[in-house]
């Protein structure tokens, strides 16, 4: 066997391993090959053809050559030594870069999967399966995970892939050997993990049979990489309390008018309650608002917790300076202008970053629109929203790095009787970033559930760390990721590395770390309310009462969608329920109580208990039509009833218009029962509902392992 020479390449990018070293390697971590050798000329294919047996395999080796059979570098099937020398020099004519052949012996026909692997910048090494060998850019079949994978992990890539069932037999194809995918797939983790340089690992295909897999096609890119996690010594929950819950405030820039920022966020301070000191600094003013106003921070009396810094980019430097220099360890930065204007802006954000760290000051933002505690009466915010009169408290905690769109949501949910216990806008993360308001939120009590809507995630290990921080205090997080249409930026040179793209990496990031992901931002606030009010169901199988045929076929419909069962009752059940429900009703779940209820309302009540007693039902949903006040309250009263009593999630949906029923509704929201307006939105927050309870399920069950 004669080795092929590696193509010269800078050494600057990364480049593929040459077919010696990449066998070497995959070698060590006992992935089936078939019999190969690589030779550089057409005599020696024909020879070591022989040596291997007919039939063969004949490829070209040529540097930078991804599909080789797109340019007739693959010969199959041949069976004498003429036919591979015949072969060989045909490939020499007709592939100008050919430096060499490999010849192989011939794999019997199976079914043809990819596995690889993709180092992510951000997240590390990401383990990918899919099915379709050459068509694998077709079809997309693939499963993702975040690498090392353990058996289950690897067992349930597997599963997910649409074309599973291919792995089992069809058409009288006999099923894979899953057992050697599966070892293989852990084996592929591991040399992930052990060899940090791999950039992109692509087997494809592996035949797949029924006496195991052999992967007949690999390439390896390698780099010098790192993941670019810089771990940090000191914790930050100090400051990050410091920012959510300071007990004294310094507002830098508080104007004496309501029409500028500054004002406007020292009013509201003022007007949503601060109960701790509270000082302004304005050279220009000696009142603000009927609070002490300083000329610069070095004057104030005390040393607050917190400064709110609100003045032009230029001066921001200096006045954290100042913080550090008076003993002050956190700031609020609302300034704009900053990395997100480009490259200037990225610059100054550096500078300030700079100066901060070396005086000891943690920041919140630059270009954040604030933070807000309204169990600590806490409105650091200048987002018109905070006009409101009293700001609903809530057990949703809501993070979010575009601060305007996230105050607007806040203010429809409390027009809608929804309430937060927090709500910060992480703004440039220049310093403290979403991970380590997730981290404390998710150690604070009052955040029943998190909220986030994402752009990105800037430190992956610590995100991670506090998922598994959220999970061990039950606290679900759900997320809004924007930005799921953006591709990768880095040219990637290998199948593996087009199809594990930023945003199916973030999938496997939240499913392997029990995070809920939504793909609306009206099912994001749907979900947590869901999950803030209401108990976690304990499986899929749903009960469904209504009082319309029509919308016990669109809440079935939807329910098949998300993936949530509606099981058939027990024959005593159904006769149970027979006995309270008009004979022109229809007893089996999905129950329709007909439009009955506006003259026998308390039906309703009745049938949810009976429904949330029994054994096969995981979670109720109420679906009403357009029934009015008074009826419409006494069933609100039964439904409460019951889902008090019942210990498992209940959700309302009214499609009729509010104005006909607002005691029932008050009712409703005062009782914490979710009430949306169609009946899909209750289908998709029970779903993530559902899904945050299989998620911490199934997470707990991969680390037992
Ligand atoms: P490329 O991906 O560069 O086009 P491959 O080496 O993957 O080239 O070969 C293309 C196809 O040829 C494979 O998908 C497979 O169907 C078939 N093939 C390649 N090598 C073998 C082999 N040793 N035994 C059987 N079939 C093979
Ligand atoms: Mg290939």
């Amino acid at each position: 066997m004669t080795t092929v020479e590696p193509a010269a390449t800078p050494a600057s990018s990364p480049v593929p391993l040459d077919p010696a070293a990449a066998f070497a390697l995959l070698d060590t971590w006992k992935v089936p090959m078939p019999r190969q050798a690589l030779a550089d000329t057409p005599g020696a294919a024909a020879q070591a053809a022989t040596g291997i047996g007919f039939p063969v395999v004949l490829k070209a080796v040529a540097s930078g050559l991804a599909h080789k059979s797109d340019v007739g570098g693959v010969r199959v099937s041949l069976l004498t030594a003429d036919a591979v020398a015949d072969a060989a020099r045909a490939m020499a004519a007709g592939i100008p870069a050919l430096n060499g052949y490999l010849v192989q012996e011939m794999a019997a026909p199976g079914l043809e999967l990819i596995a690889g692997l993709k180092r992510d910048p951000a997240f590390g090494p990401v383990l990918m399966v899919g099915l379709g060998g050459v068509w694998v850019e077709v079809l997309r079949d693939v499963a993702l995970r975040l690498a090392p994978v353990t058996y289950a992990d690897a067992t349930a890539m597997l599963a997910e892939l649409r074309g599973a069932p291919l792995l089992s037999g069809y058409r009288g194809a006999p099923a894979v050997d899953r057992e050697a995918l599966v070892h293989l797939l852990v084996r592929l983790g591991r040399l992930a993990v052990a060899d940090p340089d791999i950039l992109e690992l692509d087997l494809n295909p592996i035949i797949a049979r029924s006496d195991g897999v052999i992967a007949v096609d690999v390439r390896v890119v390698r780099a010098p990489f790192s993941t670019g996690v810089t771990a940090r010594s000191a914790r930050d929950a100090d400051a990050v309390e410091r920012v959510l819950n300071p007990r004294s405030i310094v507002v830098v820039g508080a104007s004496t008018s309501r029409a500028k920022q500054g004002g406007r966020l020292f009013h509201y301070l003022l007007k949503h309650g601060f109960a701790g000191p509270l000082y302004a600094v304005n050279p220009r003013a000696s009142v603000v608002m009927g609070r002490p106003s300083f000329p610069s921070i070095s004057e104030l009396p005390g040393v607050p917790d917190l400064a709110c810094i609100m003045v032009p980019a230029e001066v921001v430097p200096g006045v954290v300076e100042d913080c550090g220099r008076k003993g002050i360890r956190s700031a609020v930065v609302y300034t704009s202008g900053f990395a997100e204007i480009g490259e200037q802006g990225r610059e100054a954000q550096a500078a300030l970053v700079e100066v901060a760290r070396r005086h000891g000051v943690r920041l919140c933002g630059p270009n954040t629109a604030g933070v807000v505690n309204v169990g600590a009466s806490t409105c650091a915010a200048f987002g018109m929203a905070f006009e409101v009169e009293r700001m609903p408290s809530g057990g949703i905690a809501f993070l979010t790095q575009s601060g305007a769109l996230g105050s607007s949501l806040l203010s429809r949910c409390w027009d809608q009787g929804i309430g937060f216990s927090h709500w910060a806008s992480t703004g440039n993360e220049a310093d403290l970033t979403l991970s380590d308001y997730l981290l404390y939120l998710a150690n604070d009590p009052a955040a029943r559930v998190i909220a986030v809507f994402m752009e990105s995630i800037k430190d992956p290990q610590r995100f991670i760390e506090a998922c598994e921080r959220a999970r061990a205090t039950g606290t679900p997080i759900v997320v809004y990721k924007a930005g799921a249409s953006e591709v990768g930026q880095r040219a990637v040179q290998s199948h593996t590395g087009s199809l594990a793209g930023d945003d199916a990496v973030y999938d496997a990031v939240f499913r392997a770390n029990g995070v809920v992901r939504v793909h609306d931002l009206q099912a994001l606030v749907d979900g947590a309310v869901a999950l803030a009010w209401q108990p976690l169901p304990r499986g899929r199988r749903v009960g469904v009462i209504s009082a319309s045929g029509g919308a016990c076929g669109v809440i079935a419909d939807e329910c098949a969608r998300q993936g949530l069962q509606i099981p058939l009752l027990p024959a005593e059940t159904v006769a149970r329920i027979a006995r309270i429900i008009p004979p022109f009703g229809v007893s089996q779940n999905p129950i329709d109580v007909t439009m009955e209820i506006t003259v026998n309302p308390g039906m309703v009540g009745q049938v949810s208990e009976i429904l949330l007693e029994e054994s096969c039902i995981d979670a109720l949903i109420v679906l009403m039509t357009t029934n009015a006040d008074p009826p419409a309250r006494v069933v609100a009263e039964g439904v409460v009833h019951a889902a008090r009593a019942g210990g498992k999630p209940v959700i309302v949906a009214r499609v009729g218009a509010e104005f006909l029923a607002p005691a029932a509704i008050a009712y409703y929201r005062e009782s914490r029962i979710p009430l949306f307006p169609m009946p899909d939105r209750a289908v998709k927050a029970l779903k993530a509902m559902v899904d945050v309870e299989s998620a911490h399920r199934g997470v707990a069950a991969s680390r037992q392992e």
